[in-house]
C-alpha cells in the first residue's frame, strides 16, 4: 500500500512537471513578439496620411513611440544607421507597434556628390543595422535633403519617398508653427516629413495626432499607403494621388 502511494506520488510530481515545462514552452513562444504587419488599407476610400520622422532615432524617438500608441496611429521612420547602434531597443519597438523602419542612409551626406559605390555602403550598411536592431529590413530610402538622381537611384536599388508636406520644423524648431503645419497642411494620401530628433517636434506630436484625427485622417504607414501599387526600385514618390503614387519631378 505504502509503496503503490509513493508510486502514485511520484506520477503526480512527473505530471506536475511536464505541466510546469509546456507551460514554460507555451511561455517562452508568448515572450517572442512578432511585428504587426501592415494592415490592408483601402486608401482610394479612407483619407489616409503618412507621417514620417527622419534622422533618428535619438534622445525623444520613444517618447514619439508612446504618444503614437496612445492616439492608435502608425508611423514611418527613415533613420540614420549611425544612430541605429545608440537606440537599438527604441528601434526594436517600432515593428512590434505597427510603425515601418525605413533607410535615411548611415551618415547623412548628400547621394548626389557620393561614388555610386560609396551609395550602395550607406544603403547596406544602414539595412544592415536596422535588421540586426529590428529583425525587419527596411523597403524604402530617403535621400538626405531629397537630393538625388537617376544614378543615385540605381545605386540605392529601392524605391525613394519623398514627401507632399515639408513640416519645416527644423528650421522653425517651434511647437506652435509644428501643429499649424502639421494639422493644416496635409492632403488626403500625403506624406508628412518631420524629425524626431526635435524637440519641439515631439512636443508637438499629441497635438498633431488629436487635429489630424479631428480632420478625419487615418494616419498609416508609406507601405500602407503604397498598397497594391507599383513602386518601382529607384522611383522617388511624394504621395498618393487618385491615380497611384506620385511620381516627383
Ligand atoms: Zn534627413
Amino acid at each position: 500500500m505504502a509503496v503503490l502511494a509513493a508510486a502514485g506520488c511520484t506520477g503526480q510530481v512527473d505530471e506536475r512537471r511536464a505541466g510546469a515545462a509546456r507551460q514554460q514552452v507555451a511561455l517562452k513562444k508568448k515572450a517572442v513578439p512578432k511585428p504587426l504587419p501592415p494592415r490592408r488599407m483601402d486608401c482610394a476610400a479612407v483619407k489616409c496620411l503618412a507621417l514620417t520622422f527622419d534622422d533618428g532615432p535619438g534622445e525623444y524617438t520613444a517618447r514619439v513611440l508612446d504618444d503614437l500608441r496612445k492616439a492608435g496611429a502608425r508611423a514611418t521612420f527613415y533613420m540614420l544607421g549611425q544612430n541605429v547602434g545608440s537606440h537599438p531597443d527604441v528601434v526594436r519597438r517600432m515593428p512590434l507597434e505597427g510603425h515601418e523602419v525605413a533607410n535615411h542612409s548611415w551618415s547623412h551626406a548628400d547621394m548626389t556628390g557620393l561614388s555610386s559605390g560609396a551609395v550602395r555602403s550607406e544603403v547596406r550598411r544602414t539595412q544592415e543595422a536596422i535588421k540586426r536592431a529590428s529583425g525587419v529590413a527596411p523597403t524604402s530610402f530617403r535621400p538626405p535633403y531629397g537630393s538625388t538622381d537617376a544614378r543615385v537611384g540605381k545605386a540605392v536599388g529601392m524605391p525613394q519617398i519623398l514627401w507632399s508636406v515639408d513640416s519645416l520644423d527644423w528650421l522653425h524648431r517651434n511647437v506652435r508653427k509644428n501643429v499649424r503645419a502639421g494639422v493644416s497642411e496635409p492632403e488626403k494620401g500625403g506624406v508628412v516629413l518631420f524629425h524626431d530628433i526635435h524637440k519641439p517636434t515631439v512636443t508637438a506630436v499629441p497635438e498633431i495626432l488629436a487635429g489630424l484625427k479631428k480632420r478625419g485622417f487615418t494616419l498609416v504607414t508609406v507601405t500602407e499607403l503604397f498598397q497594391g501599387q507599383r513602386l518601382d526600385p529607384g522611383g522617388r514618390y511624394t504621395e498618393l494621388g487618385e491615380k497611384g503614387p506620385t511620381v516627383a519631378q
